[in-house]
């Protein structure tokens, strides 16, 4: 049989866009900002020391391997995941102390769950404040969903909350949203609790308490849910061991949770994410105990970047550490890096209170090993 070939009916006018070229087409149709921004670059990273994104870099034993994929075999692939996670969502509250009142909503990593809430209220004014330099993806996601975004800078000394200064942003802004990392990255700092605290009550819409770095501090919000109306609590498994299941959950009043969860695509997580995070958080003793070695690598990799003459680290209860290199030289210091095969964050550029800084993922005590001795011999 001849293959079929399109052929126009007489009569159907050609629309006059299609005969312009395709770069002033997509000019005309994409929305400016959208065009305007540049696509999340992550680098290439085969066979390097991986220390750029807060991933755990520890495995699992072999043994538990096994057991895990014993779990896989019995999924359903062929059927549509449950719409709720209702098994994952049982091993979060056990595992996370998930107070019994309130209500969970899982999400496509805790970036998914960043959106849902920025598509929930997003409207004309409507706007996204949050505390600068700051997680990235706030600004990006009030942008995506069409409001505004207000970035309230830190102090430059510590990265500590100028209070004053929030809370004037807050009483003249009126922010539908507000996101505080806590920890925040990539400072690594955990803004004070009391200040928090004068934010959530300032504040005349929702504040989400991002606690991705839960683990890697004994600080959290979660205990004092219900405190606040306007209070919810974001997390993450992905910097506890499991960034790639992809699974954030945020954490707040049903009512609240229940408005969210209308705007969800249906079975945002999938059947093997919900399997293997429920497993994983049934052998949660061993993520604790990852976390735990993080902490004890973070103690170490700080007090050797502070001996180095000209590295200016800043004290972190996450599981990376952001420092200051020596003037002028950071690209050169990151691309040396890059050379001997390790890879940081140069975070150098991206704004203005973070000129010469770096961040490095805190890694196994041997890669921070080879990290310090490659960073030791480039700032010499
Ligand atoms: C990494 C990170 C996230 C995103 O985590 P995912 O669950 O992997 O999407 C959210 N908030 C902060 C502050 C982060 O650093």
């Amino acid at each position: 049989m001849a293959p079929w070939v399109p052929v126009s009916r007489p009569g159907v006018r050609r629309n006059l866009s299609l005969a312009m070229p395709m770069h002033d087409l997509i000019d005309r149709l994409i929305r400016s900002d959208i065009r305007a921004l540049a696509a999340y670059h992550v680098p290439d990273h085969a066979g390097m020391i991986k220390l750029d994104a807060m991933e755990n870099p520890y495995g699992w034993p072999e043994t538990l391997k096994s057991e895990w994929l014993e779990v896989l075999r019995a999924v359903a692939l062929n059927r549509y995941p449950e719409p709720q996670g209702p098994a994952v969502q049982a091993a979060l509250r056990e595992a996370m102390e998930i107070p019994s009142e309130m209500a969970v909503l899982l999400g496509n990593g805790s970036d998914e769950l960043i959106q849902m809430l920025a598509l929930a209220v997003a409207g004309p004014g409507r706007k996204v404040l949050s505390l600068e330099p700051g997680f990235v993806m706030y600004r990006m996601i009030a942008r995506f969903a069409g409001m505004e975004y207000v970035g309230v800078p830190l102090r430059p000394e510590d990265f500590s909350v100028d209070l004053p200064a929030v809370l004037e942003a807050i009483e003249r802004e009126q922010p539908a949203l507000v996101f505080l990392a806590y920890p925040n990255n990539p400072t690594g700092n955990r803004f004070d609790a009391d200040d928090v605290v004068c934010m959530i009550e300032a504040a005349p819409g929702l504040v989400i308490v991002d606690e991705a770095y839960a683990p890697f501090t004994d600080c959290s919000f979660l205990a004092l849910l219900g405190d606040w109306p306007n209070l919810l609590v974001l997390r993450t498994l992905s910097k506890m061991g499991l960034a790639g299941l992809r699974l954030g959950y945020l954490v707040g009043p049903q009512v609240w949770l229940d408005e969210i969860d209308k705007v969800r695509l249906p079975y945002n997580i999938n059947a093997l994410t919900q399997a293997s995070a429920a497993f994983a958080l049934r052998h949660k003793s061993l993520l604790d105990a990852q976390a735990q070695a993080i902490r004890a690598e973070r103690h170490n990799l700080l007090a050797a970047l502070s001996s180095l003459d000209g590295v200016h680290p800043y004290p972190s209860e996450a599981n990376f550490i952001l420092f200051r290199a020596p003037k002028g030289r950071t690209d050169a210091i990151f691309s040396g890096l890059q050379g001997e095969g390790i890879l940081i964050k140069n975070l150098n550029g991206s704004h203005p209170m973070l000129e010469d800084c770096l961040r490095v993922t805190v890694g196994r005590a041997e890669e921070n090993a080879v990290f310090l001795s490659a960073l030791t011999g480039l700032v010499s």
